[in-house]
């Protein structure tokens, strides 16, 4: 099954890296990060608007604020944009700003967002919530596609297991498990699985290996004034050199970076 965002197409031969911050902080920030994971071969832009944080001190995301230069920066970098709806209500008001809808680990099960997004056109990525069995996530998947929609795609984002050495355990079981027994593209998200950014271009060559789709990378030009997930960000530097090798990965499985 190939999705497409924008015009670049998940799940054919090509590797699709999306990258970009995890929260969108200002317009600056946005800007730089957009730029230099473009230069880098990024396919397609990330960026939260509403975040899902633990805690409700912790920084919640711009909101419709961001909404303010979110075109602008677009146009300016010609990337395709991915962002999380949190509430059914923010899929009308993001139609204009993003080219593909990120439903978070946290609201896998939420059954009445996933219904409403299989009812409309853009492509849906679907993060596995740290607890779910793998066929839970499959059955979260039906839900959006008893709405109409084929536009979906998998996203393995680390799961809990008893290990607290790592923020996460990064699954690659389930990514060879669901390419095997579903038709829908599976890509990998390296920094919330490990949350520990000297770690993540490691798990992005083994995502490739493992034959993702593609990833889904944070990405910050200083990680460490980060608003949110700084620990586990690349700079726009370490990106640059996780993706001229992770293409040397590729190209041992006859594969190349999906770019603009
Ligand atoms: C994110 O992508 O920034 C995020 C909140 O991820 P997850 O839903 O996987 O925790
Ligand atoms: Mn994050």
């Amino acid at each position: 099954m190939l999705v497409e965002i924008g015009n670049v197409q998940i799940g054919g031969p090509k590797f699709t890296v999306i990258a970009g911050p995890c929260s969108i902080e200002s317009e600056a920030q946005f800007l730089a990060t957009a730029k230099g994971v473009k230069n880098s071969g990024a396919g397609i832009l990330r960026g939260g608007i509403w975040k899902m944080r633990t805690s409700q001190k912790s920084f919640q995301g711009l909101g419709s604020e961001a909404l303010g230069f979110i075109k602008q920066v677009k146009n300016q970098v010609g990337l395709p944009l991915i962002s999380e709806v949190t509430d059914p209500r923010q899929i009308e008001e993001l139609i204009p700003f993003v080219d593909a809808y990120q439903v978070g680990a946290r609201n896998m099960h939420n059954y009445s967002l996933l219904k409403e997004l299989g009812k409309q056109p853009k492509p849906v990525l679907l993060k596995r919530n740290f607890s779910a069995f793998i066929d839970e996530w499959l059955k979260s998947a039906d839900y959006i596609l008893s709405g109409g929609t084929a536009q979906v795609i998998l996203c393995e984002r680390g799961i809990r297991t008893f290990e607290t050495a790592t923020r996460n355990t990064l699954d690659l079981n389930a990514v060879v498990y669901v390419k095997k027994h579903s038709q829908l593209p599976v890509i990998v998200d390296p920094s919330h699985a490990v949350g520990m950014s000297d770690l993540v271009p490691q798990l992005c060559y083994a995502s490739a290996a493992a034959g993702a789709d593609g990833l889904i990378v944070e990405v910050h030009p200083k990680p460490s004034e980060a608003l949110s997930d700084g620990a586990q960000a690349l700079t726009l530097e370490s990106f640059e050199k996780t993706m001229r090798q992770l293409e040397k990965v590729l190209a041992a499985f006859d594969r190349g970076l999906n770019k603009i």
